[in-house]
């Protein structure tokens, strides 16, 4: 299901990268130190009272050279395509600007649910001073500090109020959700486009999704799936289009939804930094992955060049082993056929299931071939394994004491896992657990 969307706008230094840290709380501090786009801290998960929403940090969308007054209105754009609600923040301690009311003109235009925090409201006796804000007309103005955490629980309770219904009207259970991402001119529309376009595909639209989310519905041999249309969402001639933050906001936001992400590779141009940081979101996020290569109908396509393309796409994308490469033109529709076939097994495997005593018998026949290390005189022992999730596939392992299962040992043992059961496509997590 969709989750709601919720934007942070305001001018730069009134305290949004600090409420956004706030509200994403830990989780944003788990993935942190990762390499890749998770980084950026512009999009994370965050909750509210049992409700779980999308956050979006606009001032983290690194605009290029543009004057700040630009750079403040295009993040308001932003914040009002991608977001449900929008928090619109103010400094309390310089008041009302002119390039406050900038942002505000754009925001009343958009009819978007706004709620207003005045932030740097650090002492009690400043709240007296909440009721100028009032003349903003969003409404009640919320007094907040983010640095001391005050005020927060009111602002959210009130921008959990108008978020939108998020039903989706589908059978979750056996739908596949996926998106394309990937660079501008990759090709996602072109096959979005060619996908819907393939023989015995039915296409419908969906009812009751909002607005701005573009999901098609289609059947295709008997199997039911949601593509998550990123490219097709865009809105032509807008300057922020192009740039990178923006289009990884689009992917990241894709993802969170998707069973299966696609990330496309152009073929013609090759592979890009660009292209490593958002399949490394996509891997971070658990997701079942399948690596298509389109525009190959510009590659003199013999046997070989398959191979070489292959090698090379597997030495820049090593954390990606397990997604399969899918070779097609979205342009001439050519091994299009082999794309929704991927699709399927990528998210079968993503929600498998494998019985404790058939893993069982393969992490014994693992130990008998490779038995467990000795570090400092103590040996490993693995007492049995079970798997704990699906979506992806994750795995705990009983052990004597988790600080002797060395990285090079879980790493053998997933290789057993992945070769006993496939898990083509998705990624499986391996925990250590102690036990005596
Ligand atoms: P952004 O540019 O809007 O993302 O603003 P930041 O979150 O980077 O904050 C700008 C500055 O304001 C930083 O020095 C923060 O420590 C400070 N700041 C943020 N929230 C508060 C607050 O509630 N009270 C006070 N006094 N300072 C704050
Ligand atoms: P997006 O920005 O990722 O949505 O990319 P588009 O679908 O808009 O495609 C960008 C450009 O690449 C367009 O000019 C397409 O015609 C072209 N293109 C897309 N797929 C293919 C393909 O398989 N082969 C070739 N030769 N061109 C393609």
């Amino acid at each position: 299901m969709r989750k709601p969307v919720v934007a942070i706008v305001g001018r730069p230094n009134v305290g949004k990268s600090t409420i956004f840290n706030r509200l994403v709380g830990e989780r944003i501090s788990i993935i942190e130190d990762k390499p890749g786009v998770t980084r950026d801290r512009i999009y994370a998960p965050a909750e509210w009272l049992a409700t779980e929403f999308d956050l979006i940090d606009t001032g983290g969308i690194d605009l290029g050279d543009e004057p700040l007054l630009v750079q403040v209105r295009q993040q308001a754009e932003i914040a009002i395509d991608e977001a449900d609600v929008i928090i619109f923040l103010l400094n309390g301690k310089e008041g009302i600007t002119g390039a406050d009311e900038e942002v505000a003109k754009l925001l009343f235009k958009s009819n978007k649910p706004v709620v207003l925090g005045v932030n740097k409201m650090d002492n009690p006796e400043m709240r007296n001073e909440i009721y100028e804000y009032y003349a903003m007309g969003f409404g009640e103005p919320f007094p907040i500090s983010g640095s001391h955490g005050l005020g927060l629980g009111d602002l959210l309770d009130e921008v959990v109020k108008h978020f939108p219904n998020m039903e989706d009207n589908d059978d979750e259970t056996d739908t596949i959700h996926f998106s394309l991402i990937g660079r501008p001119n990759v090709g996602k529309s072109s096959l979005v486009n060619a996908i819907l376009n393939e023989d015995r595909v039915i296409v419908s639209d969906i009812e009751g999704t909002t607005r701005d989310a573009v999901d098609t519905k289609l059947v295709k041999d008997g199997k039911n799936y949601i593509i998550i249309d990123t490219a097709g969402m865009r809105k032509k001639g807008k300057v922020y289009e192009t740039t990178e933050k923006y289009s990884i906001l689009r992917a990241l936001k894709a993802i969170e939804r998707s069973d299966v992400v696609l990330i496309l590779i152009d073929a013609e141009t090759g592979i890009r930094e660009q292209d490593k940081k958002i399949a490394g979101y996509a891997h971070d996020a658990g997701r079942a992955m399948v690596i298509v290569v389109n525009k190959w109908d510009t590659i003199e396509t013999t046997e070989k060049s398959m191979k070489e393309f292959e090698s090379k796409v597997r030495a820049h994308f090593q954390f990606l082993d397990y997604a399969p490469i899918v070779f097609l033109s979205a342009k001439t529709k050519k091994r299009i056929h082999t794309l929704l076939p991927a699709v399927q097994t990528a998210s079968e495997n993503h929600a498998k299931r494998i019985p404790t005593n058939v893993l069982n018998d393969v992490i014994m026949d693992a130990i008998a071939l490779n038995p467990t290390p000795t570090i400092k005189g103590r040996r490993l022992k693995i007492l049995y394994a079970t798997q704990v999730a699906v979506k992806p596939p994750a795995f705990v392992v009983f052990v004597n004491d988790p600080e002797l299962v060395h990285f090079s040992y879980e790493r053998f043992l997933e290789n057993k896992i992945r070769e006993a059961f496939g898990f083509i496509g998705t990624p499986i997590k391996l925990f250590a657990r102690k036990r005596q």
